[in-house]
């Protein structure tokens, strides 16, 4: 089969022809029906090099996937030939305090995982194929009825990532309280739905872009604000000056994080999610009173449950550029470049 390979570190992925993958026992084979392509990749392919990471390349990119199960290893029981089911994506070992109640994204036991903190797409092989090998049966999520696998794809990420950012804040995002999503792409148009969908707080949306703006407005943004070095203020005036109570940094630069910093209330989240490479000076005056930071790494297994029944139910609809696999590098290559909007699915 055809395969999108990342085969070195700070390079551009190249197609590939590759063995059909076969499920030993325990293990599952899907036909890929969508595989989103995150900006994490382009990191990969740019920025990233040896030693960062506990892995390496060869691997076939490709990190949020779903499809149809085409064939299952021995001892697989409870999926069925045929059926549509989303991938989670970090893959754990299963058995640790963290993997236990499904945060197989926190293992505890990397050595004892499939590859440490990282999955298929992320050091083992992924989506950007015809098919994809999956280690283990518990990482097929069956979809429920009328989710189809090329939505259900991008929510294993874009979307599954912000919604563990936005669960963790729940207890913050009371009706009154205000949100804010910095960078409004392929995750962070996801969290402004999700926001909508699960709390009542007023939600602003900022990026550099006027059509993200626009994105982040047809998701249920109440309010779109360019990105700037007066935007904090803005936010703070927006919000009686009190300020945000929660605010997600999908960028994570230090432009974007002096301004999450300088958005926040008193007792607020800031959580940074992108991985711009910036940093955040933390000192007694430089963040208001009893504001936590943190950053969050992808969601859990029930998690993905819970986000797949809200789109199911028609309450998250994720904005979707499909890509053959032959054109997977236009994706990235619009995505670079800014002319990308909501996320990029490669259709094999
Ligand atoms: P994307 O390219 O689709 O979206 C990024 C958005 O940020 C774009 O709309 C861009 O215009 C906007 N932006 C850029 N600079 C900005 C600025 N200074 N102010 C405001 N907006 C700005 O990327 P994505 O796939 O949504 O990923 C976003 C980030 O999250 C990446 O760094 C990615 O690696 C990271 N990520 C982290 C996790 C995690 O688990 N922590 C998971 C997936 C992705
Ligand atoms: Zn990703
Ligand atoms: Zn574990």
């Amino acid at each position: 089969m055809r395969a999108l390979r990342l085969e070195a570190w700070k390079s551009d992925p190249v197609l590939a022809d590759v063995p059909d993958p076969e499920p030993g026992p325990g293990q599952a084979v899907i036909r890929v029906g969508g595989a989103g392509a995150c900006h994490s990749d382009l990191h990969l392919m740019r920025e990233f090099e040896g030693g960062l990471l506990p892995w390496e390349p060869p691997f076939t990119l490709g990190h949020e996937n779903a499809g149809w199960v085409l064939a299952l290893g021995d001892g697989v029981t409870g999926l069925e030939i045929e059926q549509p089911v989303a991938v989670y994506g970090p893959w754990g070992c299963g058995t640790c305090a963290r993997c236990r109640p499904g945060l197989e994204n926190y293992c505890e036991d990397p050595a004892n995982a499939p590859v440490p903190s990282g999955g298929g797409g992320l050091g083992l092989d992924g989506g950007m194929a015809e098919y994809m090998l999956i280690p283990d049966a518990r990482f097929l999520v069956p979809l429920p009825d009328g989710l189809d696998p090329l939505i259900a794809a991008p929510l294993t990420d874009a979307g599954l990532t912000p919604y563990h950012a936005v669960r963790r804040s729940w207890g913050k995002l009371p009706p009154g309280a205000t949100a804010v999503v910095i960078g409004a792409g392929g995750l962070g148009h996801m969290a402004v739905q999700i926001l909508k969908a699960t709390t009542a707080a007023n939600v602003i949306a900022v990026d550099t872009r006027a059509e993200a703006l626009d994105l982040a407005l047809k998701s249920g943004a109440d309010l779109a604000v360019p990105s700037g070095d007066d935007t904090a203020a803005g936010i703070r005036e927006a919000t009686r000056e009190r300020g945000a109570d929660v605010v997600l940094d999908f960028v994570g630069s230090d432009s974007t994080l002096a301004m999450a910093a300088a958005a926040a209330r008193t007792l607020g989240d800031v959580t940074i999610v992108g991985i711009g490479g910036g940093t955040l000076p933390l000192s007694f005056f430089s963040v208001p009173y009893e504001v936590s930071l943190q950053t969050t790494y992808w969601g859990a297994r029930p998690e993905l449950v819970e986000l797949l029944d809200l789109a199911s139910r028609g309450l998250l609809r994720p904005d979707i550029v499909q890509f053959p696999l032959n054109r997977a590098m236009d994706a990235y290559r619009q995505m670079e470049a800014g002319n990308l909007n909501g996320r990029a699915v490669i259709v094999p």
